[in-house]
């Protein structure tokens, strides 16, 4: 039986079924909280399949583009989504721009639709970025939270090269930091600035999380919308940042409320770190960070 070696339970969940962490013994597959760290092989993507398909789910994908994060990224981001995200699922797409005559025609599949909600233009990519948070909160007390059961909030400057199925389906999601994920616990890059919002002490931190992609249900994402937004405010009001901006406040949330899933690097993995052996099939793709063309 799929037991967690360290809370000493059965890993399962209801999407999922029982896993099977035996075979990647050269990982760890479950937190110390009992929590599924899902790898390749560890699941069957076709039982996670049908088990959604039984519960007739909206699955939701919601993406910032803005500026000249549009031209740059959006297309490719869709359209890989529309080849692997959630297929056979239903699946509502939200995407956040400033200008949404820009939005690419992407051919959707059936079941799929997309719907496009305007947001200022914020002059700092950073503020772009952590003012996600509160936009996020807003759409999810609103139309989003009413259609969708269950909700994935991804960065746009990545691409989808396999298969994101409901395996990746929780109440809530973390996803490992490709970059970290094999950090000593003590040099990963939380916010260590006591006065900050987003600050964990010494010793605090489970693991460093990934803000390019995380999810839940409605639910847990309004709550979680909720702490980074209200932190970010409280950081602004003294003048301060974090210094991963809304990253570090999802990694102070996640510490306080432990993800009821969490996700390998290979569903958000850099090509830029090279081969790994424990990173079988990426599922997302970062793009180059080419930040003088966007951020420019
Ligand atoms: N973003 C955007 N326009 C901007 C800055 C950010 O649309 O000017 C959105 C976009 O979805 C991007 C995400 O915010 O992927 C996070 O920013 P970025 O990817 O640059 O941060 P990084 O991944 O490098 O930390
Ligand atoms: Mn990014």
């Amino acid at each position: 039986m799929g037991v967690c070696p360290l809370a000493r339970r059965p890993l399962r969940d209801n999407f999922t079924g029982l896993l099977r962490p035996w075979a990647r013994p050269e990982v760890l597959t479950c937190t110390s909280w009992g929590a599924p760290i899902i790898w390749d092989g560890t699941f069957d993507p076709d039982v996670a399949q049908q088990k959604a398909a039984q519960q007739n789910l909206t699955i939701g994908l919601t993406v910032f583009a803005v500026g000249r994060y549009l031209e740059k990224y959006l297309e490719r981001f869709l359209e890989t989504a529309e080849r692997h995200f959630m297929v056979g699922q239903r699946v509502v797409y939200y995407v956040f721009t400033e200008r949404p005559a820009a939005v690419p025609r992407v051919p959707l599949g059936p079941g799929r639709r997309l719907r496009v909600e305007r947001v200022a233009r914020e002059p700092r990519w950073q503020d772009v970025s952590m003012g996600r948070m509160r936009t996020l909160h807003e759409a999810l007390g609103g139309r989003l939270g009413r259609e969708a059961r269950f909700v994935f909030c991804m960065d746009v400057d990545q691409h989808f090269s396999g298969a994101f199925g409901p395996e990746a389906l929780a109440e809530s999601v973390a996803q490992l930091h490709a970059w970290h994920y094999h950090w000593p616990r003590r040099l990963l890059p939380f916010e260590r600035d006591a006065r900050s919002a987003a600050a964990l002490a010494p010793g605090e931190g489970d693991f460093y999380y990934h803000a390019a992609l995380f999810g839940g249900s409605v639910a847990a994402l309004r709550a979680l919308t909720a702490h980074c937004a209200q932190g970010l405010r409280q950081d602004r009001a003294r003048g301060l940042e974090a210094r991963w901006h809304d990253e570090s406040h999802l990694n102070k949330f996640f510490w306080l409320h432990k993800p009821a899933k969490v996700l390998s690097p290979e569903f958000c993995w850099s090509p830029d770190i090279g081969r790994r052996a424990e990173i079988r099939r990426p599922r997302l793709l970062w793009a180059p960070k080419e930040y003088a063309l966007v951020r420019a």
